[in-house]
């Protein structure tokens, strides 16, 4: 190790993903966080907030000031749909990268997350899942795409997730529509004739289960013809994120504008 470290500020550490990145952070040598930023357990060690020893660092609320007094190189974000928007133009305003895992981003605010990338020339990083096994099972729905012209997704979370349906979903059938060869294609869903089923993407169904005890899974079945094909993930434990996250803020500097899937820098 060189002794160089890249420092990072956490917006939303308090929050249950938020806690398992810090105590993340607080075990690499190579990182180290500078910052924590959450509207809850203000002035509290973040450190023993995680869950682990004391790390010197305080909870504030103001992410400017954070940014202005803590001069981190990479925010991480996991806090909520409302206020994602306005910590990424804040930091990117600043010139500090974005390693971004928040969902509810929806095409247009991605568009202007690109366009602050290019005016600050600062990269960011925005990932709907962090898990590689999510990651895998959205690169294998697309690979079946190919051969199956029908299929829909269901993906539960827990009960207190604020948006739906899950980025990860909305990000797979996206990979499902636009595979290589894929039958999935552009095509709208046909118009119910019975009550809804599902948010339609494309010809895809996307199905939104909200319990407590579920933390993060998804399931995509395919139908064909005399058969069926179910691909699953289940994220058991938020650990699950951390190595994205972790490869993310040690890839995130050196890129350019933003990337938008953790399977970019795979
Ligand atoms: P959570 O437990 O509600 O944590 C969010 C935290 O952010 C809370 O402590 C919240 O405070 C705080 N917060 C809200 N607004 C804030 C602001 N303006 N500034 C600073 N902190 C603020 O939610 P979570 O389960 O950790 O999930 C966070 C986000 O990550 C969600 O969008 C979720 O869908 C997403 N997620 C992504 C992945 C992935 O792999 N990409 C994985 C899991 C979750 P309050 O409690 O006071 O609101």
């Amino acid at each position: 190790m060189s002794g160089v470290s890249i420092s990072v500020i956490v917006t939303g550490a308090c929050g249950k993903v938020g806690r398992h990145i810090v105590h993340g952070i607080a075990g690499e040598a190579d990182l180290r966080l500078v910052a924590a930023v959450d509207r809850k357990r203000v002035g509290q060690d973040i450190g023993t907030i995680a869950g682990g020893s004391p790390l010197g660092v305080a909870v504030v609320e103001d992410l400017a000031a954070a940014i202005g007094s803590a001069k981190p190189q990479v925010l991480v974000d996991f806090t909520t749909p409302d206020a994602v928007k306005d910590n990424i133009r804040t930091a990117l305003k600043k010139r500090v990268a974005c390693v971004v895992g928040t969902t509810g981003l929806t095409p247009g605010d991605l568009a202007e997350v690109a366009a602050l990338c290019r005016e600050y020339s600062t990269p960011a990083l925005v990932a709907p899942n962090f898990a590689i096994g999510a990651v895998l099972l959205m690169e294998f729905a697309a690979q079946a795409a190919k051969y199956f012209s029908a299929a829909e997704i269901i993906e539960l979370h827990h009960d207190q997730k604020l948006d739906a349906p899950s980025g990860t979903a909305l990000k797979t059938a996206e990979m499902m529509r636009h595979a290589d060869g894929g039958l999935l294609g552009d095509e709208p869903a046909k118009p119910e004739d019975r009550p809804p089923r599902g948010l339609a993407a494309g010809k895809i169904r996307i199905h939104s289960v909200r319990l407590p005890g579920l933390v993060a899974h998804q399931e995509v079945i395919f139908g064909g013809l005399g058969q069926t094909l179910t691909l699953r993930h289940d994220s058991i434990s938020r650990d699950s994120f951390l190595p994205g996250v972790l490869l993310a803020i040690r890839k995130v500097l050196s890129l350019e504008g933003l990337t938008y899937g953790l399977e970019e820098i795979l």
